[in-house]
């Protein structure tokens, strides 16, 4: 007897949920992408812890007959495709009539539908992929599906379920999202009874960034107004194609420390895109620093025939035909839009032209590197505050950062004492500077060089300190000392600051609050997707106020990569130091360059700056001595 056999549908239907129901957001998307694709104008979504214990979706769409209910759960039924041709022309979100099977092959479904065209309704009750009745019932047009208990039967992808609060912020992201896709629809978003979004239908995309993000953040974006061309065919036989994008960018100077504020539509469906990643960068490419994302939600337009989206099971890649064009297209679009916006961004100089960053780059380096999930890396140091020599020569901080081996600055060589508080391994056999190296408690400050360095003597030769960084240092371990012993240092705001949330930030304070007034911040939720700061660390000046919660809240949502309560703790410091810290550019006097330097020597980790950028350069005695031919 032969040894292959063909997979019941219930077993391949698991298999196939494998690929297309990772979480409970990836059920979310495909119900909302099915009320979507049924014509719906009215979307209401209802979470239970995380979306475990229950997902509900309602809509007003066209909703199904009562046969077409039963088929909608066998493996490949859909209504969206006829034939192998319709592949090429897709316009509906779904089309693989795979989604429906999968999800109820892992949880308890139940399907409550009625379509204009019958009297009555049809309702179903699904486990576990077996259909366990089918009734008439009485009720309005429309659709609802209930999910519950999801992955009761796949205990091992229950493990795999983060928290909460995780899988709830990207419930909340994709749904905010999908609002945005669609200003004109109302959509709504509640969690154990708590409303988190409800958007009204508005006639413009930015009310729309208005409702769901609130003034704040629409204050930071530069609207990208749309912008359309043809793109001319290779084909003479071929009409040419149009292409069309517009959107929101966020200014230069917002600048997110991963990629989660960014979120492209090709042609309705929400994408994580390569190209269009790529395409991005190369726009801000020189305005923003490489390491630094910013915020955009670009819709991208299109002929259907353009795009391939049947590229993966849960249809979040596409593939364009033309990639080049459209690479190129999106990147002068967004980069026009924000040269207009600001013309002369101060920390650029002589920027090139964007076109230094062109498609080719993003296909060889595709080439090289095709396994890599990711092409930017996320930055594991932060950008300096740059230092301006006025003649726009290489910050000497940011020289130093990129290497802990000597610096060769003219004829001075420098050495970068490694990040705690050692050496670099060729420094630790050199005997005259091991063991005063660390010594530097009894520093003496003679002077400031441009108002950003600390220049000081010590028994082992020259040192340069970034006061900057040492003030980010010193401010660092202060933060995580009061956050141990349960003392933060607090000011009371006269008036509180209200700051205005997104449902995915509101979801991230709910959990940090804690960590926040540990740190010195005492907030209360004001209202819907609101919070109220009533008092502030001691160190912060009221400026920042805004910048580092918002901060703290991004290192939060870093939680779906997994970052503990220690890391959020380290991370909500190193925030609040960074933001403390006095300036580059800040005249000091005696006493305080004297202060700095003993607070810097009281430090655990006087070396590195909490991002782990150097705090001081040494010009040891002995390259000193030699300098002069004395040795
Ligand atoms: P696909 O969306 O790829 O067609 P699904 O498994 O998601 O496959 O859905 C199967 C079919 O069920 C759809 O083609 C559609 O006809 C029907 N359907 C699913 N959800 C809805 C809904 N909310 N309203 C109306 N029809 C729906
Ligand atoms: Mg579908």
């Amino acid at each position: 007897m032969g040894r292959i056999r063909v997979l019941s549908d219930n077993v391949a239907n698991k298999i196939a949920a494998g690929e297309v129901v990772e979480r409970p957001a990836s059920v979310v998307k495909e119900l909302l992408e099915n009320s979507l694709d049924a014509g719906s104008t009215n979307i209401r979504v209802e979470i239970e812890n995380g979306g475990r214990r229950l997902i509900r979706i309602a809509d007003d769409g066209c909703g199904m007959l009562r046969d077409d209910a039963l088929l909608a759960f066998e493996r490949h039924a859909t209504s969206k495709l006829h034939d192998v041709g319709d592949l090429l022309t897709i316009a509906t979100l779904g089309f693989r009539g795979e989604a429906l099977p999968s999800i109820a092959s892992v949880c308890r479904l139940l399907l409550e539908t009625r379509s204009p065209d019958e009297q009555t309704g049809t309702r179903i009750e699904i486990a576990g992929g077996k259909i366990l009745s089918c009734e008439e019932i009485a009720r309005g047009g429309g659709t609802a599906i209930t999910v519950r208990d999801l992955f009761f039967n796949v205990p091992a992808r229950k493990k795999f379920l983060r928290s909460e609060q995780t899988e709830m912020a990207h419930i909340a992201s994709l749904v905010t999202h999908y609002s945005l896709a669609h200003p004109d629809k109302t959509f709504e978003l509640w969690s154990g009874g708590q409303n988190l979004l409800q958007a009204t239908p508005v006639e413009t995309l930015r009310e729309r960034v208005f409702q769901v993000f609130g003034s704040q953040i629409l204050g930071d974006l530069i609207s990208l107004e749309e912008r359309a061309a043809m793109m001319p065919s290779p084909d003479p036989e071929d009409t040419p194609r149009r292409f069309a994008v517009r959107g929101f960018v966020s200014r230069p100077q917002v600048q997110k420390n991963n990629r989660n504020s960014i979120f492209v539509f090709v042609n309705g469906r929400l994408i994580r895109d390569r190209l269009m990643l790529h395409a991005l960068s190369a726009a801000y490419h020189n305005l923003m620093p490489p390491s630094c994302f910013p915020f955009a939600l670009l819709f991208l337009d299109c002929d259907c025939e353009e795009v391939d989206v049947n590229v993966h099971p849960s249809k979040t890649e596409v593939r364009f035909r033309h990639q080049s064009w459209v690479h190129d297209f999106v990147r002068d679009a967004v980069r026009d839009q924000l040269m207009q916006s600001r013309p002369a961004p101060s920390f650029s100089p002589n920027p090139q032209p964007a076109a230094s960053l062109p498609y080719s780059d993003f296909s060889q380096m595709m080439q090289n590197d095709a396994a890599a999930p990711e092409f930017v890396l996320h930055p594991a140091v932060p950008p300096p505050p740059r230092f301006d020599f006025g003649d726009g020569s290489i910050p000497l901080q940011a020289a130093a950062a990129a290497s802990p081996a000597p610096v060769q600055t003219g004829s001075l060589k420098l050495r970068v004492p490694d990040t705690h508080g050692g050496f670099p391994s060729e420094l630790a056999n050199n005997n005259v500077m091991a063991g005063s190296m660390i010594d530097i408690g009894d520093l003496r400050p003679l002077g400031q060089l441009h108002h950003s360095f600390i220049i000081a003597a010590g028994r082992d030769g020259l040192w340069i300190i970034d006061q900057h960084v040492a003030h980010e240092r010193i401010l660092f371990e202060q933060v995580l000392a009061q956050q141990a012993s349960g003392r933060a240092e607090m000011q009371q705001l006269l008036m509180p600051a209200i700051l205005q949330l997104t449902p995915e930030q509101q979801i991230e304070y709910a959990r940090i609050e804690e960590q926040l007034r540990a740190s010195g911040f005492d907030t209360e939720p004001f209202g819907n997707r609101t919070i109220a700061v009533k008092a502030v660390p001691a160190a912060l000046g009221h400026g920042d106020i805004e910048r580092v919660i918002f901060e703290v809240l991004e290192i939060a949502e870093e939680e779906l990569r997994g970052v503990s309560v220690s890391d959020l703790r380290r991370g909500i410091a190193a925030s609040l130091a960074c933001r403390a810290a006095i300036k580059i550019n800040t005249p000091l006097d005696h006493k305080k360059m004297e202060w700095m330097l003993r607070a810097l020597a009281a430090t655990e980790y006087p070396m590195a700056c909490p991002h782990g950028r150097p705090v001081a350069l040494q010009y040891g005695m002995r390259e000193i001595l030699r300098a002069f031919h004395r040795i």
